[in-house]
C-alpha cells in the first residue's frame, strides 16, 4: 500500500517535474541523466586508460597497466589512478557547475560515474578522502567540491569516508596559468594529515578524490603526506582529467 502510494507519488512529481539532462535541462528518460547530445559531448574515457593518472591512451586495454608519457616521467607518489572523463565540453561544464554554479544536486548522478571509472582501483576497507580546501576558501564557498564527490562515492561504493583527513598547510596561490614545474613548487609540502585523524591512517589504503587533474602536483602533496604519515597504499581519482592536447 505505501509502496504503492509512493510510486504514485513519483508518476505524479514526474508529470510536474520531468526529468532533465543533468547538463543542459533538455528532457530526458531517467532522473540523473544526460542527453544524448550531452553525452556524446562530455568525453568519458573509456577504453585503455592510464593507470596513474586515467588519461585515456590509444590502443586496446589487454590487463596490463600501462602508463601515459607525463606519468613515466614525472614522480606519481601514488599506486593507481582513474579519471571519469577528459575536462572539455559537457565534462568540463558539468565539474564548473559543480564547483561555482550552485549545483551541488550533481553530486549524486556523477558518484556513479565516479565508483564506476574507480571500480578496477578499489580496495576493500579503502578509505576515501578528498582534496581539502584552505579554509579561507572553503569559508568563502562554503563547501568542497571535492568532498562531495568523494562522500557521495564512498556512500555508493560502501567505503569509510573521511572529508578532514587532509588539511592545507597554506593557502597557495591559483594554480592557473602556470607551467608544470611551478604548478609542482606551488604545491609542495602544501598539504599535511590532519593530526587528529592520524590514527585512522596506520597500514590502510586510502583513495584521495578531487575534481580537477591537471599537472597532478595537488595529488602528489596529498600522496606524499599520506604515504609520510604511514598509509598502506594511495590511489587518485579525478572526475576530470585535463588532458594534454584539450
Ligand atoms: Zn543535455
Ligand atoms: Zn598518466
Amino acid at each position: 500500500m505505501q509502496s504503492g502510494l509512493r510510486g504514485g507519488l513519483r508518476r505524479g512529481l514526474r508529470l510536474l517535474f520531468p526529468p532533465q539532462c543533468i547538463s543542459c535541462g533538455g528532457a530526458v528518460a531517467e532522473e540523473f541523466g544526460l542527453c544524448p547530445d550531452c553525452w556524446r559531448d562530455t568525453g568519458f574515457i573509456r577504453g585503455l586508460a592510464c593507470d596513474k593518472c586515467g588519461t585515456p591512451l590509444p590502443g586496446e586495454a589487454d590487463g596490463r597497466a600501462e602508463f601515459c608519457d607525463d606519468c613515466l616521467t614525472i614522480a606519481r607518489p601514488w599506486d593507481r589512478g582513474r579519471a571519469v572523463l577528459v575536462y572539455r565540453d559537457t565534462g568540463r561544464r558539468l565539474v564548473l557547475a559543480l564547483k561555482h554554479g550552485d549545483r551541488q544536486d550533481l553530486a549524486r548522478p556523477l558518484a556513479g560515474w565516479l565508483a564506476a571509472s574507480a571500480a578496477p582501483i578499489l580496495l576493500p576497507g579503502m578509505l576515501v578522502t578528498p582534496i581539502p580546501l584552505h579554509w579561507r576558501r572553503f569559508l568563502k564557498r562554503r563547501f568542497n567540491q571535492s568532498a562531495l564527490l568523494s562522500g557521495a562515492l564512498a556512500r555508493l561504493a560502501g567505503l569509510d569516508h573521511c572529508p578532514d583527513l587532509l588539511q592545507r598547510t597554506r593557502a597557495t596561490p591559483s594554480q592557473e596559468g602556470r607551467g608544470r614545474h611551478e604548478r609542482f613548487e606551488n604545491m609542495a609540502e602544501a598539504i599535511r594529515v590532519n593530526p587528529a585523524r592520524g590514527a585512522r591512517l596506520a597500514g590502510r589504503s586510502v583513495l584521495i578524490v578531487d575534481d580537477v587533474m591537471t599537472s597532478g602536483a595537488t595529488f602528489a602533496a596529498a600522496a606524499d603526506a599520506l604515504q609520510a604519515a604511514g598509509a598502506g597504499s594511495v590511489s587518485i581519482l579525478a572526475l576530470a582529467r585535463v588532458a594534454k592536447d584539450g
